[in-house]
């Protein structure tokens, strides 16, 4: 395993097979994908204000709402409240920390949905000391991850337009808070390879291991993902288990869909359940399940099926 993760290549080919292997009991027994009674997990797209320029990211392009209102995020809890959401992501196209309510947004889900998971997905360079301290000390946050992708100034600059000492100096900062209050947060630091920064992968495990869980990707931080035949015909399980909410309202069905071009439903019009048993909703799932996911636009070229 040690080989497999110093090489892109040789990582990117054990995908390959992995995948392959997939398609092929796919393949044989062309089985259909349940939808769940309620999404399983709901990202609320809280900003769409980030601090970093990662070369790869949409999100300066993207135009609507930059904040969503605080009202609507309590609408979409109290909604979500009444089913057994497994995890709510309060984030999608922006920087989660820089939400300006972001530590009552954890604190109202935490009160009405104690059983849910609260995970993030942050760069950690926004976060200040007072929302890492409370973070901990009240528990609100099940999992977080950071995502670095470098081990050095400057390909932290060139991938993510950040300044990587301070970014590692908070994250050190976090993780001993987190061993001062003997708190149960799950945090990890990301490194999704590339043929530009597979050289620093060594340096990044050496740095994090033991403080850190470690989380290596490939290209798209989908656990080789990108690697699926683009002519596969096996359906994606997002649309059956996930919604994710805009900042102004509307409901797409991934992150992939970052201008929101395929829109299931607006949340200033309908409830949740109903925009998960919407025919737009429905229909995107027969198209999965029915082998026909290259009909749909959003879904034709993408490869990083969940
Ligand atoms: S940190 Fe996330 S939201 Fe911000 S620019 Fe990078 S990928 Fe986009
Ligand atoms: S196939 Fe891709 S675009 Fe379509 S729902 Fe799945 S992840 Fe999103």
């Amino acid at each position: 395993m040690e080989r497999i993760d110093n090489s892109y290549q040789l990582r990117k080919y054990y995908f390959m097979l992995r995948n392959g292997i997939k398609e092929f009991l796919y393949a044989l027994t062309h089985q259909k994908i349940k939808t769940k009674k309620f999404p399983e997990i709901i990202n609320i797209e809280t900003s769409i204000i980030c601090n970093a320029n990662c070369v790869t990211c949409p999100h300066k392009s993207i135009k609507r709402k930059i904040n969503m209102e605080f009202e609507t995020v309590k609408k979409i809890i109290d909604n979500a409240s009444k089913y057994p959401v497994k995890e709510i992501h309060p984030f999608n196209y922006g920087e989660p920390f820089i939400y300006p309510q972001f530590i009552e947004l954890l604190r109202y889900v935490r009160k009405k949905m104690p059983k849910t998971k609260l995970i993030v997905y942050s760069n950690g360079a926004a976060m200040t000391e007072e929302q890492m301290t409370t973070v901990i000390k009240e528990r609100l946050l099940d999992k977080i991850n950071f995502s670095l992708d470098a081990a050095s100034p400057k390909t932290y600059k060139l991938i993510r337009g950040l300044d990587y000492k301070k970014t590692v100096e908070k994250i050190n900062y976090f993780i001993a808070l987190k061993r001062k209050y003997g708190s149960n947060l799950d945090i990890s630091v990301s490194f999704v390879l590339t043929s530009g920064n597979e050289k620093e992968l060594k340096l990044f495990k050496k740095y994090w291991k033991g403080k850190a869980r470690l989380h290596i990707a490939l290209d798209d931080g989908r656990s080789g993902r990108a690697f699926i035949n683009r002519f596969s015909k096996m359906p994606c399980k997002s649309p059956f288990i996930r919604m994710f909410i805009l900042t102004d309202g509307r409901v797409v069905c991934c992150e992939h869909d970052a201008r929101g071009d395929m829109i299931l439903g607006n949340i200033n019009n309908n409830s949740l359940e109903e925009i998960w048993n919407s025919k737009e909703y429905r229909n995107l799932r027969m198209m999965h399940n029915s082998q026909n996911k290259k009909r749909v636009p959003l879904c034709k070229n993408c490869r990083a099926r969940f």
